[in-house]
């Protein structure tokens, strides 16, 4: 397949084409070379639950060996990957909480309170008492609260009543308002279990509540946690795409879905001594980028560039250019390891649940997490005279990123009369057909990007207005 297939993107098909003629392997050779992939688990009728199987469902044997058929053999596979899917999201969450806990106890010298609005919001919507305390003590007890909703014992999500009162009541008659993230996944992988649900229509019921858990949840408390900690995003610009790599600077890959640590690595890159340091090793200064959600986190808060969303990690490091890449949880390719050792790119893993083996590792030390940027970005400097050739492609577009609702109120009514008024009165008069969020990673199955920009295209012709993380649509602007 030609890098035309593979992407619309020009700097990712410049790229492929590189990583061809090196006789390089990636994402999409190794599809290439998985192919054809199971028929019967693209279908999730393929069961390996209990140790009497693996079954697979056909027409000459419809039935697992426990008489599973198919509907419960779908349903159970689905609800456990929407339990994976809610455990990565929400444990990133719950590490959140916890730094912000230990933040708010002063254990944690390097972060702060950033936004004490939004802190006195949801102290406010957690009962948390205000008058007469200080910002610290507040955020002590909010960080309590928002700790344990990951794995209490009673009563539903407290984010969950943020819902409008229609959608709270349609939860409520179906049984699934959300309950702690902890007790939805593990009750979810009991269900799932041979000879437990086996009502495909009631595994898919939790399979709702799990998703909610994790979207009321986890996931909106854990933004929530961030806005209090690092700062609540504003509108501003930013550049996207490979060419926001530098040729003359040392650049520093941050790749992942935790903003924790990638936070001081921008802290560290600003730092006088590592700069004069970087000068002596012949950079002009130290650049650092984002890959995939992290990227996000980072362009919205402090306009870091991205370099590209998940299928243009390897990409990244085929240019030669990246000295560091550090990365988190999630998305992260094993794959990284073997393009990475054809390079110079110093690969660094920095959370000790999530390691690649051979890959060097360094534990983040959630106590003094600006040392451990710091040596991150000295390895990046002390790497950079190893680069052997370089090529950037000369791709990048600016985007205008970092609308929170906050930000959206403020722009439609202004500082005193903040609201969604102008939006909804336009939806009410039928001008604005909707509102429709477009999330999710890229898949070499389909042209890197296309779905994304195809459907957000296709949904602003006929005037809905789309929301989307800025990485999904990273290329979209080389399509016009
Ligand atoms: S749970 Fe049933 S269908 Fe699944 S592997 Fe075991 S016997 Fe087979």
């Amino acid at each position: 397949m030609n890098p035309q297939e593979r992407s619309i993107d020009k700097a990712s098909q410049e790229m492929l084409s590189r990583m061809t003629a090196a006789g390089q392997e990636n994402a999409w050779d190794r599809l290439a070379a998985q192919l054809p992939q199971c028929g019967f688990g693209k279908q999730g009728i393929c069961c390996r639950i209990c140790t009497m199987g693996p079954c697979r469902i056909s027409k000459k044997s419809p039935l697992g060996v426990c008489g599973a058929n198919a509907d419960t053999i779908v349903a159970r596979n689905f609800l456990r990957a929407v339990a994976a899917g809610t455990s990565a999201h929400s444990d990133h969450g719950r590490g959140v909480a916890e730094v912000f806990l230990e933040a708010a106890k002063g254990d944690v010298k390097d972060y702060g309170i950033k936004d004490r609005v939004k802190l006195f919001k949801l102290a406010k919507e957690f009962g948390v008492e205000t008058k007469d305390r200080s910002v610290n003590d507040i955020a002590t007890d909010v960080g309590k609260i928002a700790v344990e909703e990951f794995g209490k014992h009673e009563g539903t999500q407290l984010m969950a009543r943020r819902a409008p009162a229609v959608r709270q009541a349609l939860w409520k008659k179906f049984d699934i308002t959300p309950r702690a993230i902890d007790r939805e996944v593990v009750e979810a992988l009991h269900r799932s279990t041979m000879g437990v649900d086996q009502d495909y229509k009631n595994l898919i019921m939790h399979a709702c509540r799990t998703a909610l858990a994790d979207g009321w949840g986890g996931s909106m408390l854990a933004t929530e946690l961030q806005d209090i900690l690092f700062g609540t995003p504003y509108p501003g610009k930013g550049e996207v795409n490979l060419g926001v790599l530098k040729k003359d600077e040392v650049n520093i890959v941050v790749h992942g879905h935790e903003p924790i640590l990638s936070e001081m690595i921008v802290a560290a890159a600003q730092d006088g001594e590592l700069l004069k340091q970087a000068q002596s090793v012949g950079a002009k200064g130290i650049n650092v980028a984002g890959m995939c959600c992290t990227a996000n986190e980072l362009l919205s808060r402090h306009g870091i560039p991205v370099a590209g969303n998940f299928l243009s990690q390897e990409l990244a490091v085929a240019t030669g250019a990246v000295d560091v890449m550090a990365v988190d949880v999630q998305c992260v390719m094993e794959g990284l390891a073997q393009v990475a050792r054809c390079y110079h790119t110093k690969l660094i893993t920095t959370v000790d649940k999530a390691r690649i083996t051979g890959v060097e590792h360094i534990s983040m030390d959630e106590k003094n997490v600006l040392n451990t940027a710091k040596k991150i970005v000295k390895m990046g400097i002390e790497n950079y005279k190893n680069r052997g050739e370089v090529y950037i492609p000369n791709e990048k577009q600016t985007a205008v990123m970092g609308f929170t609702h906050e930000s959206i109120n403020y722009i439609l009514g202004g500082h005193y009369r903040a609201s969604y008024r102008p939006l909804n009165d336009n939806i009410i008069n039928g001008r604005i057909r909707g509102v429709v969020g477009i999330v999710g990673c890229s898949n070499p199955k389909v042209q890197q990007d296309f779905t994304h920009t195809t459907l957000a295209k296709e949904l602003i012709k006929r005037d809905v207005l789309v929301l989307t993380p800025v990485v999904q649509q990273s290329h979209a602007a080389n399509r016009g």
